[in-house]
């Protein structure tokens, strides 16, 4: 049984993640009052209509001014700036966590910003989904998933605890790790695979002209999933890549190394290497299958909206 562990939490972007996060909570329960800010007046007149939250503040100031929990859940590139905005109105005592999907760049720039008094829990869930806006979001979007903590100078002990148990709490398992660590697992398990995933279909979009029915038309499994994760929100992925740039430098430096790699298997018809590199791929799929983090169904696109919701999600 579920039981309220903050009296007042304020959500900073209503989003796919901010909104997944307001139906989390008021559903198990975990807060007394959940109060939404986002930065576009349009966003907020959406999650009003929707009953997103107990109120809607119409300023970042109101948003947190009773706030016990303050959760930053705007793109990467704002969460300096927002962190600034409401650094006089926090409470003293109040924590402050954040979802974005890069560690050093956020805390460097955030924990600038907080007043003394005031703790920052920087994090990351492991879930998403290509959609955003707060019809995106969903309670149950966390669950089953990883939520990675990174603490840093501004870290106390006891905040972290808490942070740590609101996520267990919304359903998922918690790791700690630093925050240079987490940005190079990401750069190699997210960021990277994104920007192959834009490149391939912006190269397939420059092809349009030419054969613009057929890359739709016969569009195989193969790119119709690279179109999935290429769908992602445009200022996310801009933030994200802007803020980790060293580490998707070097995994970027890596990955080239190894293209040029297959295409000499190619031009020297080494299928022995190329057999040999495709099955230590195909394990990897079957570990993470293994994991629970994905599921064997084959989807081909003809999911249902709502299967969709509750079905495999997809990475960040
Ligand atoms: P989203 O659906 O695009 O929503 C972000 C919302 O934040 C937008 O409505 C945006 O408004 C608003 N916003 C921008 N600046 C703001 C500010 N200063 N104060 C309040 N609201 C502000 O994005 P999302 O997918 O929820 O992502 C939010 C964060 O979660 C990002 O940091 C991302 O790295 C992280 N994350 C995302 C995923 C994922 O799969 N999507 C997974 C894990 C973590 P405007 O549209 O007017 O800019």
């Amino acid at each position: 049984m579920s039981q309220t562990m903050f009296e007042t939490v304020s959500i900073l972007g209503l989003g796919l993640i901010g909104s997944s996060l307001a139906h989390g909570l008021r559903e198990k329960r975990l807060a007394g009052r959940v109060i939404g800010y986002d930065a576009s007046a349009d966003v907020r007149g959406r999650a009003a209509g929707l009953k997103l939250c107990d109120e809607i503040a119409e300023t970042p100031d109101a948003a947190v001014a009773d706030a016990d929990l303050v959760i930053l859940s705007m793109p990467v590139g704002a969460a300096g700036d927002a962190a600034s905005s409401i650094a006089a109105a926090l409470k003293p005592g109040a924590i402050v966590t954040d979802v974005g999907g890069v560690k050093s760049a956020v805390i460097a720039k955030v924990e600038a910003a907080l007043p003394e008094g005031v703790a920052f829990v920087p994090g990351h869930p492991i879930a998403g989904t290509e959609h955003s806006g707060p019809e995106a979001g969903f309670g149950s979007l966390f669950e089953g998933r990883w939520a990675i903590l990174t603490p840093s100078e501004r870290t106390t002990d006891a905040a972290l605890e808490k942070i740590s148990a609101l996520w267990r709490a919304l359903g998922s398992d918690v790791e700690t790790m630093t925050p240079e660590h987490h940005d190079l697992v990401l750069a190699t398990t997210s960021h990277l695979p994104h920007l192959i995933a834009f490149n391939i279909v912006g190269t397939a979009a420059d092809m349009e002209e030419v054969t613009r029915s057929e890359v739709i038309k016969f569009s195989a499994g193969g790119f119709r999933d690279f179109t999935r994760i290429a769908a992602s929100d445009p200022v996310m992925w801009r933030d994200i890549f802007l803020n980790n740039k060293e580490a998707v430098l070097e995994m970027l430096g890596r990955f080239s190394e190894d293209l040029a790699a297959l295409q000499r298997m190619i031009r020297w018809e080494d299928g022995e290497a190329l057999q040999d590199l495709f099955t230590r791929t195909r394990a990897i799929r079957r570990g993470i299958i293994e994991a629970g983090q994905e599921t064997e169904a084959p989807d081909f696109g003809r999911r249902g909206a709502d299967a969709a919701k509750s079905g495999p999600k997809s990475e960040t």
